[in-house]
């Protein structure tokens, strides 16, 4: 039986720093499903493809073979993972993800890969929709302020100059809308376990997450 780890939450709440140890922890694969999300409006913006013209982007879609290497992105043969992180995609992303097509074919493939593999997957629908069925759901959030500083810290200290409120605007615009659109929105799955990570550090949040996966291995052994 496979194991899927699912750990969904708003935007800059540390859900890749967690999710990556926890893969490397417990050998499992790493998907980090904002990648696939980041990676087609990235694609479509080079092909001034603007995310109203559904048929397009979908046209582009259905293109591209897309698979992950070492935790990074690589589309059609390429490494995408440092372009997908730029501010102009960060801004443009969630119009993209909002589109229902769109969603329908990287679910599909999400959930593929969980079929083939034992993952952790982070993102926003991931307990609700892709991995609806895992018994390890864990829904990670952070303040607003709490999320911007440390996504503030962490640019400054790859020399990216950015201001710290145009950072907490792109997060609070980013939370709206991946909230409160159509598709699968932004939601805590009821059987998820919800970790409020702004007064702990990362070495906490991971060592709740392992505890639980621990005690569901236990419980499948003593079967
Ligand atoms: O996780 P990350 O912040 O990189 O995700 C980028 C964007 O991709 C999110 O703001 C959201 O709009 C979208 N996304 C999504 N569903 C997911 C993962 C990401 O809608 N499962």
């Amino acid at each position: 039986m496979n194991i899927s780890v699912a750990i969904d939450g708003p935007a800059a709440a540390g859900k890749s720093t967690i999710a990556s140890l926890i893969a490397k922890k417990f050998e499992l694969m790493y998907i980090n499903t904002g990648s696939m999300y980041r990676a087609i409006t990235l694609i479509c913006m080079k092909n001034n493809i603007p995310y109203q013209n559904v048929e397009k982007v979908v046209s582009i879609i259905k293109n591209l073979d897309m698979y992950f290497n070492n935790n990074r992105l690589i589309i059609n043969g390429k490494d995408i993972e440092d372009e997908i992180r730029s501010l102009d995609v960060t801004n443009n992303v969630s119009n993209y993800a909002a589109i229902r097509e769109v969603r329908d074919i990287l679910v599909s493939i999400q959930k593929n890969m969980a079929y083939k593999y034992n993952v952790v997957m982070d993102g926003r629908d991931i307990g609700t929709v892709v991995l609806k069925n895992s018994p390890l759901k864990f829904f990670l959030t952070a303040t607003a302020e709490a999320r911007a500083r440390r996504r503030y810290n962490e640019l400054n200290k790859n020399g990216i100059l950015v201001e710290y409120n145009d950072i907490l605007n792109d997060i609070l615009k980013r939370d709206y809308i991946d909230s409160n659109r159509k598709e699968s929105p932004l939601k805590r799955a009821d059987d998820s376990i919800e970790i409020d990570s702004s007064d702990l550090s990362i070495e906490e949040v991971v060592n709740i997450i392992s505890n639980h996966i621990k005690e569901y291995i236990a419980s499948l052994c003593s079967n």
